[in-house]
C-alpha cells in the first residue's frame, strides 16, 4: 500500500527535526510512521512495520478501527466540546457502560493516566481526612510500579529515577517490594489511606501480581481503614483477557484508574469507585477542562462496546498462548529469553543473563527487520499490541522479531 502523501501547504518535516525543535525528554526512532491499519504502520517511506507495541498498550484495537473511526468522525460533526458546566451525551453514556460492567457506581473521567491516578490519591487523602481526621495521609505503593508524571504521581511510582531531581518529596509515601505481602504487612498501619498497587506492573518489567499478595492486600486495607487502588491504566480494558485484571484476579479495589486502551488511542483517562467515596469529592473539590469530552467519550463507548465481548476476550487468552509459545521456542533456540511472562496481550519475555541490559538493541534491531517491539526496563521485551491483531500479523510479526535476534546472535 502506498504512503498518503502531505498536501503540499504543508512543511515537511524528517526526524531530524525532532532535535531542532522538540524538548529531549524522549528519544524516538529513527523513523516516523505517517498511516496505520490495524496492526500495520507505514512509514514516511513507505516501509511497512507490524506493530506489536500497541501505542504502548493503548491502540486496543490497532490503528484505524472502523467502530473508531465511526464514532469519532460522527461525534466530530456533532459537537467538540462543551465544558462541566454542562454535561454531555457520549459521557454520561460511557460512565453507564463502565459502570454496568465493573464494581464501580461512579465515574471520574479526565485525559491520561497519571491524571486518574491524581484524582484516586487525591479522593484516598480526602476520604482518610474527612472520616478519621488529618493524621491518616500515607499512601503505601510498590517499588518499581509506575503511576504516571506528574509530581504526586512520580512520587507514589516506586522508581526515583523519576522523582529524584524536583524538589521536595510529597510526604508520607511508603515503598515496599512488590508481591511481598510481609513487606506490606510490615508498612501499613492505621495511618495508612490507601494501598496503591498495579494488578501486574507494566513499565516495572510486566510483571504479575500474585493472587494471595493481591487478596492480602485487600485484607490489610480492610482491617486499617485504607483504601485499595489498583491502577489499570495499563492491564485494564480487555488486555489481561478479562475486562480489567481485578476481575481475572476476583479481588475487587474501591477505586481504579483506567487511560491507556480506554480510547484506542484517543486521549482518555477515568477514575472508577463506589458511591459512599465518590461523595467526598463534592462540587468543587476537583476538576479538570476535558474531562468527559465528548469526542473521546463517543470513541471510549466504541471501544468498550467492541471489546467487552466474549469473541474478543477469549481471542486474547488464546493469542496470549500464539505469542507465549513462540517466544519460548526462540528463547531456547537463541538463549535470549529465560522467561515469558504475563497476561493475555500484556507479555514480557525476560532477557537471559548474557542478553541483560539489551531490551533497546533488540528493539532497534526489531523495527530495522520490520517489526515494532517494546521495552519494559533494559531487561524485558514487551509486547502490547491490538486485542483484535490477525494470527497471521503475530506469526509475521514474531517471524520478523526472530530475523533481528538471529542477526545479533551472528553480529
Ligand atoms: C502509562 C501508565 C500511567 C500513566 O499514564 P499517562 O496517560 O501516561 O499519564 C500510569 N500508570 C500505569 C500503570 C501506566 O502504565
Amino acid at each position: 500500500m502506498s504512503v498518503q502523501h502531505d498536501p503540499v501547504n504543508r512543511h515537511p518535516v524528517h526526524r531530524a527535526d525532532f532535535d531542532q525543535v522538540m524538548v529531549p525528554n524522549y528519544a524516538p526512532a529513527g523513523f516516523i510512521p505517517v498511516r496505520g491499519e490495524g496492526s500495520r504502520v507505514w512509514d514516511q517511506s513507505g516501509r511497512e512495520l507490524i506493530d506489536l507495541t500497541g501505542g504502548i498498550a493503548v491502540n486496543v484495537l490497532g490503528h484505524a478501527h472502523p467502530a473508531l473511526v465511526k464514532a469519532l468522525t460522527e461525534q466530530a460533526g456533532a459537537m467538540w466540546h462543551i465544558s462541566n458546566v454542562f454535561t454531555n451525551e457520549p459521557a454520561l453514556r460511557l460512565a453507564k457502560k463502565l459502570v454496568e460492567a465493573t464494581f464501580a457506581d461512579r465515574v471520574f473521567f479526565c485525559n491520561s493516566g497519571a491524571e486518574a491516578n491524581e484524582a484516586a490519591f487525591k479522593l484516598a487523602r480526602r476520604v482518610a481526612f474527612e472520616r478519621f481526621g488529618e493524621d491518616k495521609y500515607e499512601i503505601i505503593a510498590a517499588t518499581n510500579s509506575f503511576h504516571g508524571r506528574t509530581l504526586f504521581t512520580v512520587n507514589v511510582g516506586g522508581q526515583p529515577k523519576y522523582s529524584d531531581g524536583f524538589g521536595p518529596k510529597i510526604q508520607g509515601i511508603t515503598h515496599v517490594p512488590y508481591n511481598d505481602l510481609e513487606a506490606l504487612k510490615a508498612a501499613v498501619s492505621d495511618k495508612t489511606c490507601a494501598i496503591v498497587l498495579e494488578p501486574i506492573q507494566g513499565e516495572g518489567g510486566v510483571l504479575p501480581g500474585e493472587l494471595a499478595y493481591l487478596q492480602g492486600a485487600r485484607a490489610l486495607c480492610d482491617q486499617h481503614n485504607a483504601l485499595l487502588v489498583f491502577d489499570e491504566v495499563q492491564s485494564g480494558m480487555g488486555r489481561s483477557g478479562s475486562l480489567f485484571a481485578y476481575q481475572h484476579y476476583g479481588v475487587t479495589p474501591d477505586v481504579l484508574s483506567s487511560a491507556k486502551s480506554l480510547g484506542g488511542g484517543f486521549p482518555i483517562g477515568a477514575m472508577l469507585t463506589t458511591e459512599a467515596l465518590a461523595k467526598h469529592l463534592a462540587v468543587g473539590t476537583h476538576g479538570t477542562t476535558y474531562g468527559g469530552n465528548p469526542l473521546a467519550c463517543a470513541v471510549g463507548e466504541a471501544v468498550i462496546d467492541t471489546i467487552n465481548t466474549p469473541e474478543v476476550l477469549d481471542g486474547v487468552k488464546a493469542k496470549h498462548a500464539r505469542f507465549k509459545a513462540r517466544l519460548e521456542q526462540m528463547g531456547e533456540r537463541y538463549g535470549v529469553f529465560s522467561q515469558v511472562r504475563g497476561l493475555g496481550l500484556l507479555i514480557g519475555a525476560v532477557l537471559s543473563e548474557p542478553w541483560k541490559g539489551k531490551a533497546k538493541v533488540i528493539l532497534d534491531a526489531a523495527a530495522l527487520e520490520g517489526v515494532m517491539v517494546l521495552q519494559a526496563g533494559p531487561d524485558v521485551v514487551r509486547f502490547a499490541p491490538s486485542l483484535v491483531i490477525d494470527d497471521a500479523d503475530i506469526d509475521l510479526g514474531l517471524d520478523r522479531l526472530e530475523r533481528a535476534i538471529a542477526s545479533l546472535t551472528q553480529g
